[in-house]
């Protein structure tokens, strides 16, 4: 499949079953701590990169497995497909599952973009900055981007939107925390339905450079409201690896699991994350289910 892959086990979304409707890799930004690579086309025009009926077709082939969303996202800005609406109205016809939008938010001054993304259940923005300069410098625009416009955008989409926003401020040390408090007031205007704070943690192209975790609390006296997100310190507690492996050797999803230990499905989700990076688990799709195994 060219345009669907997953599910794959994200922290904030849980199962997510990932739409990509982009080329690698284009976007309106060239954020120095993207995780995919440079942007190789920057842009801030809309078009239909790849054709819709090609997308839906995969996501009907697949929308009967076991995931929690259904999640634009990908190579890059998904709202410069300018077929996003059609395809969300599209998909939502073909399951009843909720659907996401991870945007860089570049896109919502524009009224037609807001509609469109408010199609979906959930939308995730990212808000990086709240001054031109440190903007510029962490995000690396499109020209004539400007971050004042796209604050309104997202203010506008707040009082537009009846989902849930999820607004994620992504932190690197050096570049953005002297714009925290700028971006922290932003935000309170802008009214998300939840604050995440995260910072640098799959190696970015670029050598930038995460907060540490006492750097990330000290956050949380910037941005009171907010939670943590990055992945740095996680590591299973040898009692719940033990436990999860032994459950593991017949099999077993993360509903299982869950029923099967004292463990929460959201807790549950990192720790397979991690034994799957380290090789004693692998995964695979049975009946429309996601199963887990340990390795022998
Ligand atoms: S907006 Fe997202 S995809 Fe685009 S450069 Fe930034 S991190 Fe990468």
């Amino acid at each position: 499949m060219d345009h669907v892959f997953g599910p794959v086990l994200s922290r904030r979304l849980g199962l997510s079953l990932g739409v990509d409707l982009l080329p690698l890799k284009t976007c309106s930004m060239d954020c120095s701590y993207c995780e995919i690579g440079s942007t190789t086309c920057l842009t801030t025009r809309r078009d239909r990169f790849v054709p819709e009926m090609r997308v839906l077709r995969e996501i009907r082939s697949v929308c009967d497995q076991d995931f929690d969303f259904l999640t634009f996202a990908g190579s890059g800005e998904p709202t410069l497909h300018s077929g996003l609406g059609d395809i969300i109205r599209a998909a939502r016809e073909m399951m009843d599952r909720p659907i996401a939008v991870i945007t860089n938010s570049s896109l919502l001054t524009s009224p037609a973009v807001r509609r469109e993304v408010a199609s979906a259940d959930l939308v995730l923005p990212s808000l990086d900055a709240a001054s031109q300069d440190v903007f510029e410098q962490i995000d690396r625009p499109a020209p004539g981007l400007l971050i004042g416009d796209i604050i309104e955008g997202l203010k506008s989409f707040r009082t537009e939107f009846g989902g849930e926003i999820w607004l994620e401020v992504m932190l690197v040390k050096g570049v953005n925390e002297t714009d925290a408090e700028r971006i922290a007031k932003a935000a309170e205007e802008i009214s998300p339905d939840r604050l995440q704070l995260n910072t640098v943690v799959r190696p970015p192209s670029e050598p930038v450079l995460p907060l540490s975790q006492d750097e990330m609390l000290d956050m949380l006296e910037v941005f009171p409201d907010a939670e943590i997100i990055p992945d740095w310190d996680w590591q299973v507690p040898p009692a719940a690896e033990a436990q999860i492996l032994s459950l593991l050797n017949q099999g077993a999803t993360v509903e299982d699991l869950s029923a099967g230990t004292e463990l929460s499905c959201s807790d549950l989700m990192k720790y397979l994350k991690i034994l799957e990076a380290e090789k004693k688990i692998t995964r695979s799709s049975l009946d429309g289910r996601l199963f887990f195994f340990a390795k022998i």
